[in-house]
């Protein structure tokens, strides 16, 4: 018995380090494509409540010469635990934004950060470089933090987010309600924006409970003054009752999956811009 225990022992030191090693793997293969140039931004648009497309949540695909189109649920990870993630975060900034400036004057883009590239190096100056280096508009970029940025609760994160959006960029917190940030967080955070996870946008339509949580997230965002997005809106039926609920800002499957650059122009021709 005691042979067979050492043998199961050895069986999963063996799976752990050819995890271990897999990771190393995707690290290094995620440093090249980074240098190579295999990484590209889809971009998913947001629609008015009231019709029409306010902007488009820019989000990374590694595309890899065999694997094809890789998912960030994949490689975000490895990127974050391996610090890569601030150098990608700030090629995200860069590109989205010299892409966006392509797009019709009021199109906003979304861009996602990392709660490292708060920790990392100065975030306020790359935001800056970004929007110098392509000429857009500051109004025009959003970035969308997540609860993991605001339960640091630091003064230098506040400080950072304030400089940034006295620039006139404007600041979403992502995934709302799936963290444990309590709401106390949302007066003293810098924002301008909740987007509500799709953990009940999908329930929406059919749970009270859901429905109540989303009314009271609204009834909160009007009294503060922070625009509500709802994401993952699939159904007709989900659409419906999010406008009821006093969402202003649409964003899901309905209207499209995130679609490469190259689209952009026929989403907004089907959209139309707001
Ligand atoms: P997220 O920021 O919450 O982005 C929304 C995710 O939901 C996207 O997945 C999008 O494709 C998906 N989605 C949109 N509409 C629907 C819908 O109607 N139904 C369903 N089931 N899903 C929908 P994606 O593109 O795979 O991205 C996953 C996550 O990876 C993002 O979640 C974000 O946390 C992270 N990510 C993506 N791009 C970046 C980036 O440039 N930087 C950082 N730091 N993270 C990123
Ligand atoms: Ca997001
Ligand atoms: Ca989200
Ligand atoms: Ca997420």
């Amino acid at each position: 018995a005691k042979g067979a225990g050492r043998g199961t022992h050895r069986f999963f030191d063996w799976i752990m380090s050819s995890r271990l090693q897999a990771r190393r793997d995707m690290e290094a293969e995620l440093r090249a494509a980074l240098a190579r140039d295999e990484l590209e931004l889809f971009y998913q648009p947001q629609v008015a409540a009231t019709g029409g497309v306010v902007g488009f949540e820019a989000l990374v695909r590694w595309r890899h010469p065999e694997r094809g189109l890789v998912s960030p649920a994949e490689f975000i990870p490895v990127a974050e635990e391996s610090g890569l993630i601030v150098p990608l975060g700030e090629w995200v900034l860069r590109t989205a934004c010299a892409e966006a400036m392509r797009w019709p004057e009021p199109v906003r883009v979304g861009v996602n950060l990392s709660a490292a590239q708060f920790a990392g190096r100065d975030l306020h100056a790359s935001v800056l470089a970004a929007l110098q280096g392509s000429g857009l508009p500051a109004e025009r970029l959003e970035l969308e933090i997540t609860e993991a940025v605001v339960l640091k609760d630091s003064p230098e994160v506040v400080s950072t987010l304030r400089r940034i959006r006295a620039l006139g960029v404007r600041v979403a917190l992502d995934d709302f309600g799936t963290g444990y940030s309590s709401i106390a967080y949302l007066r003293s955070f810098p924002l301008d924006k909740i987007k509500i996870d799709r953990s009940f946008v999908r329930d929406v339509a059919h749970s009270e409970s859901a429905a109540a949580i989303v009314r009271a997230i609204s009834m909160l965002g009007a009294t503060l003054g922070l625009t509500l997005n709802a994401e993952g809106v699939e159904t007709d039926a989900q659409l419906a009752q999010l406008r009821r609920l006093g969402c202003a800002e649409l964003q899901g499957f309905l209207f499209s999956a995130p679609r490469p650059a190259h689209d952009v122009p026929q989403l907004l021709r089907e959209l139309a811009v707001c």
